[in-house]
């Protein structure tokens, strides 16, 4: 059941982001919007849709740069360590643990005039709104729930006289198992995916040939799995926005080998060990 929730929550991350581009409903502002909250409900670990909006639109602007927020939140540009793989799953801890450095490298941007004040608002409104109501509740309960079933099976706690406890665990588990673990695992796999196939730190502002490769290596068909086939598709995107993410499919064998031709890169693994940056000159 995990894995079949994780699945279809897949689908509905492809749904949010051709919504973010306007592809659907966008005369009928009550489908749109409507549409978003479902998608977001179901993937409630996730960034409010109608603030990503603009994380997202930043993304396709400056992708790779340090201000390149969406990506820098999914551990885009970390370097390859138990830390990242820690935190590839979870926004709030990633967060958490890398506020001090990334505060310091978003400020000095701002200082050059890379981000603008108005950007600087939207951060910080995104951090203070963006996890709530969902997010950073279910999160923090989430490891307070494993901790709680991690000390009961190892016997060092023994909460099965107590109620209430009873009660609550009857309620929460099976939000866990619905929505949070599937959510986690789904997550998993995008970060997993999204923070490798996007270059970091040496893309040529807008340049869409440098900005990703095309990550689609056999052994990354579990993780593809749960994220519509991300790492074959999404290049595709940077290069044709406007299209939906079943077309993105359908059209990929013909897409890829226009794009080798023309120098997009394709499963540079070696990348993995750069701190996701490419291997080309900046132009
Ligand atoms: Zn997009
Ligand atoms: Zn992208």
């Amino acid at each position: 059941m995990v894995f079949w929730i994780a699945f279809w929550t897949s689908i509905l991350h492809e749904l949010e982001h051709d919504l973010i581009h306007g592809l659907y409903f966008k005369k009928n502002k009550w489908i749109h919007n409507f549409m978003l909250f479902f998608v977001w409900f179901f993937r409630p670990l996730t960034l409010n849709p109608w603030m990503r909006r603009y994380w997202h639109n930043y993304h396709h602007q400056h992708s790779g740069k340090v201000v390149d927020i969406e990506e820098r939140g999914v551990t885009n540009g970390e370097k390859w360590s138990l830390k990242r793989l820690l935190i590839t799953p979870d926004l709030v801890l990633g967060f958490l643990l890398r506020f001090h450095r990334l505060q310091k490298e978003i400020l000095d941007e701002h200082r050059k005039g890379n981000f603008s004040d108005k950007d600087f608002k939207k951060l910080r409104q995104t951090i203070l709104f963006g996890l709530l109501p969902f997010g950073i509740p279910l999160t923090f309960y989430f490891y307070f729930w494993v901790i709680i079933h991690g000390l009961t099976y190892f016997n060092l706690l023994d909460l099965g006289q107590n109620a209430s406890f009873q009660l609550l665990d009857s309620i929460t588990s099976p939000i866990m198992f619905v929505f949070v673990i599937p959510n986690l695992i789904r997550q998993f796999c995008l970060h997993f995916i999204t923070s490798n196939m996007h270059y970091y730190g040496n893309v040529e502002d807008g340049n869409i040939i440098q900005q990703t490769q095309v990550l689609n290596v056999w052994w990354t068909w579990p993780f593809q799995l749960f994220c519509f086939n991300f790492g074959s598709t999404h290049s595709i995107h940077h290069f044709i926005v406007m299209e939906t993410f079943y077309n993105r499919q359908l059209i990929a064998r013909r897409a890829h080998s226009i794009m080798k031709n023309n120098g997009v890169h394709f499963n540079d693994i070696k990348s993995f060990s750069r701190a996701n940056r490419g291997d080309f000159e900046v132009l």
